[in-house]
Protein backbone atom coordinates (compact mmCIF):
# COMPACT_ATOMS: atom_id res chain seq x y z
CA UNK A 1 0.00 0.00 0.00
CA UNK A 2 1.14 3.59 -0.74
CA UNK A 3 0.43 6.39 1.02
CA UNK A 4 -0.26 9.52 -1.78
CA UNK A 5 2.24 11.73 -0.23
CA UNK A 6 4.90 8.94 0.10
CA UNK A 7 8.27 9.95 -1.93
CA UNK A 8 6.81 13.63 -1.91
CA UNK A 9 8.49 16.75 -1.14
CA UNK A 10 6.54 18.72 1.56
CA UNK A 11 7.02 21.81 -0.73
CA UNK A 12 5.31 19.70 -3.36
CA UNK A 13 2.54 18.86 -1.38
CA UNK A 14 2.20 23.12 -0.95
CA UNK A 15 2.02 23.38 -4.14
CA UNK A 16 4.99 25.93 -3.69
CA UNK A 17 7.71 26.05 -7.00
CA UNK A 18 11.23 25.48 -5.42
CA UNK A 19 13.58 28.05 -7.37
CA UNK A 20 16.29 27.44 -4.88
CA UNK A 21 17.77 24.23 -3.61
CA UNK A 22 16.57 22.75 -0.53
CA UNK A 23 18.70 24.64 2.00
CA UNK A 24 20.68 21.86 4.20
CA UNK A 25 19.40 22.26 7.93
CA UNK A 26 22.27 22.85 10.95
CA UNK A 27 19.87 23.11 13.41
CA UNK A 28 16.83 21.41 15.40
CA UNK A 29 13.48 22.89 17.13
CA UNK A 30 14.51 24.60 20.32
CA UNK A 31 11.55 23.73 21.54
CA UNK A 32 11.55 20.07 20.98
CA UNK A 33 14.71 19.30 18.86
CA UNK A 34 12.27 18.46 15.73
CA UNK A 35 14.63 18.71 12.55
CA UNK A 36 13.27 19.03 9.47
CA UNK A 37 14.71 16.00 7.99
CA UNK A 38 12.29 14.64 10.21
CA UNK A 39 9.45 16.52 8.45
CA UNK A 40 10.44 15.04 5.02
CA UNK A 41 9.71 11.78 6.55
CA UNK A 42 6.79 11.80 8.29
CA UNK A 43 5.31 15.65 6.66
CA UNK A 44 4.43 16.44 10.35
CA UNK A 45 6.25 19.02 12.43
CA UNK A 46 6.64 18.11 15.96
CA UNK A 47 5.51 21.73 17.97
CA UNK A 48 4.43 24.79 16.67
CA UNK A 49 7.43 26.18 17.38
CA UNK A 50 9.02 24.00 14.69
CA UNK A 51 7.39 26.29 12.49
CA UNK A 52 9.34 29.22 13.43
CA UNK A 53 12.44 27.01 13.78
CA UNK A 54 12.00 25.37 9.77
CA UNK A 55 10.17 28.57 8.53
CA UNK A 56 12.37 29.17 5.93
CA UNK A 57 11.88 25.03 4.72
CA UNK A 58 8.37 25.30 4.66
CA UNK A 59 8.05 28.95 2.48
CA UNK A 60 11.33 28.86 -0.04
CA UNK A 61 9.09 31.12 -1.60
CA UNK A 62 9.56 33.48 1.34
CA UNK A 63 12.89 33.41 1.63
CA UNK A 64 13.30 37.14 0.64
CA UNK A 65 11.61 38.28 3.86
CA UNK A 66 13.93 38.73 6.51
CA UNK A 67 13.33 37.00 10.15
CA UNK A 68 12.16 39.12 12.75
CA UNK A 69 9.32 40.47 10.94
CA UNK A 70 7.10 40.27 14.41
CA UNK A 71 9.72 43.26 15.71
CA UNK A 72 7.56 45.76 16.59
CA UNK A 73 9.90 48.61 15.71
CA UNK A 74 7.87 52.26 15.22
CA UNK A 75 7.14 52.30 11.89
CA UNK A 76 5.68 55.40 10.11
CA UNK A 77 3.62 54.05 7.86
CA UNK A 78 0.35 52.12 9.90
CA UNK A 79 -0.66 50.18 6.97
CA UNK A 80 2.72 48.54 6.24
CA UNK A 81 2.45 47.36 9.99
CA UNK A 82 -0.97 46.13 9.31
CA UNK A 83 0.15 44.32 6.60
CA UNK A 84 2.59 42.96 8.82
CA UNK A 85 0.04 42.07 11.46
CA UNK A 86 -1.92 40.05 8.70
CA UNK A 87 1.01 38.51 7.49
CA UNK A 88 2.08 37.25 11.11
CA UNK A 89 -1.29 35.73 11.40
CA UNK A 90 -1.37 34.12 8.31
CA UNK A 91 1.82 32.46 9.22
CA UNK A 92 -0.04 31.74 12.59
CA UNK A 93 -2.68 30.37 10.87
CA UNK A 94 0.05 27.91 8.33
CA UNK A 95 1.69 26.39 10.74
CA UNK A 96 -1.64 25.61 12.33
CA UNK A 97 -3.06 23.97 9.10
CA UNK A 98 0.91 22.42 8.44
CA UNK A 99 0.61 20.67 11.87
CA UNK A 100 -3.06 19.44 11.03
CA UNK A 101 -2.17 18.28 7.54
CA UNK A 102 -4.82 20.44 6.35
CA UNK A 103 -2.36 21.18 3.32
CA UNK A 104 -5.51 22.90 1.08
CA UNK A 105 -5.99 25.60 3.76
CA UNK A 106 -1.57 25.53 4.16
CA UNK A 107 -1.59 25.91 0.39
CA UNK A 108 -4.58 28.58 0.45
CA UNK A 109 -2.39 30.70 3.55
CA UNK A 110 0.77 30.38 1.36
CA UNK A 111 -1.01 32.28 -1.20
CA UNK A 112 -2.16 34.81 1.17
CA UNK A 113 1.19 34.71 2.61
CA UNK A 114 2.98 35.31 -0.52
CA UNK A 115 0.76 38.26 -1.57
CA UNK A 116 0.91 40.11 1.65
CA UNK A 117 5.13 39.34 1.53
CA UNK A 118 5.12 40.91 -1.75
CA UNK A 119 3.18 44.45 -0.09
CA UNK A 120 5.23 44.23 2.76
CA UNK A 121 8.56 46.19 1.86
CA UNK A 122 11.62 45.12 3.47
CA UNK A 123 14.34 47.42 3.16
ZN1 LIG B 1 9.29 21.73 17.83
Amino acid sequence: MTSPLAGSLPSQILGIKLDIPMPKIQGSCPSCGFRWEDFERTHRIGCPQCYEAHTQELLPTLSRIQPGISHSGRRPQPSETDLKNRLEKAKAELAEAVKNEEFETAAALRDQIAELGSKVSIK
